[in-house]
């Protein structure tokens, strides 16, 4: 069994941690939130007081933070991972970042004689929760390798995507394939609703038909229909709409470096912006559904509070 270094022990690193420790292995974490820390050793993470003491030991380092300016501030600098790590150590970073922070930590890290490898995750908390997620894995393929042996706890799929941040290419694409599904799906989910059909029935045939996706199976975001989905939680983040915006930006910028046009993936990106303007970035980006139901408040067509949560709870107007 192995010593794991852990830093970023929230909704994602929480459940990951979670399932390294019940697969047998020692897990030495850090977050700078208490409570997240406070949730990891509930579930039997050790708990460190700093980067430098959690990674002391360690046979393998992870990395679940929000996004590259996270990264690079653990990684680098005299308290960070490069300076703290023995080298035989092996790193892994499985947030998702913009591929010039981790071009930037794969390059630091080989100048100092680490193998470093990038590897998202996708299939969100319940994923994370299940040990079920796709892990995608760029970086010399001995590092790779090994990687993939530690990831094993975790994950149901675990895929090689080539050399250094082509997992955060494929990451990148996938989330703006999924935010696109999630809008699509709330305006769908909305329309049903107000045509008059049971959400669950309408459910039980786009979840079997042409309009299935994972965000509609799992994320649905009327109340009543997905057990686990946020809606039936007043939109306690699962996956936050800050960091979707994260996502979506980052694909848009990887977009007009290569001269692609995302007509679809820049107007969702304005829809979590008015989401977040509303001041609901911390809230559940499931929660953009309040920008078609018209109960985010100020959104266009509602301003009623007391309609504004019959909407957002599903039971519509
Ligand atoms: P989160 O905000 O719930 O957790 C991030 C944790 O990092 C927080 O607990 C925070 O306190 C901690 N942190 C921030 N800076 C730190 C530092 N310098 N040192 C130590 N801890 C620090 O975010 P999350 O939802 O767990 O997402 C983490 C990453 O995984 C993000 O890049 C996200 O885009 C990606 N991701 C999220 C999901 C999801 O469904 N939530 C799914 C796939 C990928």
């Amino acid at each position: 069994m192995a010593t794991v270094a852990w830093i970023g022990l929230g909704n994602m690193g929480g459940p990951m941690t979670a399932n390294m420790v019940a697969a047998g292995h020692t897990v030495n974490g850090f977050d700078l939130s208490a409570d997240a820390l406070a949730a990891g050793v509930a579930s039997g993470v050790t708990a460190t007081s700093s980067v430098a003491e959690a990674v002391q030991g360690a046979d393998v380092v992870f990395t679940m933070l929000p996004k590259g300016d996270h990264v690079r501030s653990v990684y680098f600098g005299d308290a960070g991972i490069l300076a703290h790590a023995a080298k035989e150590t092996l790193l892994i970073d499985s947030s998702t970042i913009d591929i010039e922070s981790a071009q930037a930590v794969h390059d630091a890290a080989a100048a100092a004689g680490f193998r470093f490898v990038d590897a998202p995750v996708s299939g969100g908390m319940s994923g994370a929760a299940a040990g079920t997620l796709t892990f995608m894995i760029g970086g010399e393929s001995g590092a790779v390798k090994d990687a993939s042996a530690f990831i094993s706890p975790m994950s149901a799929n675990i895929i090689p995507t080539g050399g250094a941040t082509t997992g955060q290419a494929a990451k990148i694409c996938n989330n703006l394939m999924l935010f696109i599904n999630l809008a699509s799906t709330s305006e769908g989910a909305v329309l049903a609703d107000r045509l008059g059909l049971d959400k669950k029935v309408f459910w039980d045939i786009a979840s079997v038909s042409s309009g299935d996706s994972w965000a509609l199976r799992t994320w649905y975001p009327i109340a009543g229909v997905v057990p686990n989905a946020a809606s039936n939680h007043d939109f306690a983040p699962t996956f936050t709409a800050e960091l979707a915006n994260k996502d979506i930006n980052l694909a848009i910028a990887a977009a007009r470096s290569t001269d692609t046009p995302l007509e679809i993936g820049e107007h969702v990106q304005q829809m979590f912006q008015r989401l977040i303007d509303g001041g609901q970035g911390g809230k559940d980006c499931t929660m953009i559904v309040s920008l078609v139901d018209g109960s985010l408040p100020g959104a266009a067509g509602n301003n009623d509070a007391e309609t504004n949560a019959a909407a957002i709870n599903g039971k519509g107007k």
